[in-house]
């Protein structure tokens, strides 16, 4: 358990029972050269080390009966403390299938909080009291249940992570990715030119970057028009990108007559 002694621009300590698990984001890929650059910095705090007894446990049953275990409060107390002492002022995050549901809109305010304890439940979640006196926001990243917070912790650290500076080298790439603006990415091809007698769209080799855009902007309105409506209902279109998205809904309309 090291004290944090450089300035990434974003920490998060995670309170965990299965801290190898987040090998998966910290060993791997974009995330982890960030970590290596020190952009980002992601620490695993094992709940058993808060244990108070020769056993490591850290669950209990809950009281009133009822299926399953409950991680306790007095661990998961002296866990969030000790992640409070190397972060001071952190957010205290619950991942919770009761939580407010994540999104990619709400990455941008998750940054400027800049130190980030997550609490990985597991079982049938933690000790109310703990969420009542400890928790500053539960977060949840879909309707669904899971069997622990790790992958829940995983899914956010990595859509976050993305987004700060220097992470990823392209800012157009951000800019262009699904959501952004509340439209989805247009669609990409690489080589071969043909293949299974399909072709990519000539206009993606005309080199009249002018006429790409557009016709890049075009497919993001009207995938989102068919695949996501409910984006477009959020959004202002401006003069032309009505324009282009009444052409492309015409053109569909021809094409499908
Ligand atoms: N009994 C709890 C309930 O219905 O609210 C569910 C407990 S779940 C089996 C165990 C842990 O997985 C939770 O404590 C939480 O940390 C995590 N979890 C499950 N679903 C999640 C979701 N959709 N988003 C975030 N975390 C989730």
């Amino acid at each position: 358990m090291n004290k944090v002694n450089n300035n990434p621009l974003i920490w998060f300590n995670i309170i965990t029972i299965f801290p190898q698990m987040f090998h998966a984001i910290t060993n791997y890929g974009i995330i982890g050269k960030a970590i290596q650059k020190k952009i980002i910095h992601i620490n695993c705090l094992n709940l058993r080390d808060f244990s108070n007894n020769k056993y490591r446990s850290i669950d209990d049953r809950p009281y009133g009966g009822g299926a399953g275990m409950l991680m306790s409060f007095q661990p998961l107390y002296l866990a969030i403390k000790y992640a409070k002492s190397i972060l001071s002022n952190a957010t205290v995050i619950y991942l919770s299938p009761q939580g407010k549901t994540f999104q990619q809109n709400n990455i941008k305010e998750l940054i400027t909080k800049k130190k980030i304890i997550f609490i990985c439940g597991r079982y049938e979640g933690i000790d109310q009291r703990i969420i009542d006196s400890q928790v500053n926001e539960e977060w949840s990243i879909g309707n669904y249940v899971l069997t622990g917070g790790e992958l829940a912790a995983m899914v956010m650290i990595d859509s976050i992570s993305r987004l700060i500076p220097g992470v990823i080298k392209t800012k157009q790439s951000i800019q262009e990715d699904s959501f952004s603006n509340n439209l989805l990415d247009y669609p990409s091809y690489t080589r071969p030119r043909v293949v299974q007698n399909m072709s990519v769209p000539k206009i993606l080799l005309s080199g009249n970057h002018k006429n790409i855009r557009l016709w890049r902007l075009q497919q993001s309105l009207g995938k989102t028009s068919i695949k996501r409506p409910d984006l477009l209902k959020d959004k202002q279109l401006n003069m032309k990108e009505q324009e282009l998205l009444n052409d492309f809904k015409k053109q569909t309309k021809k094409n499908n007559l």
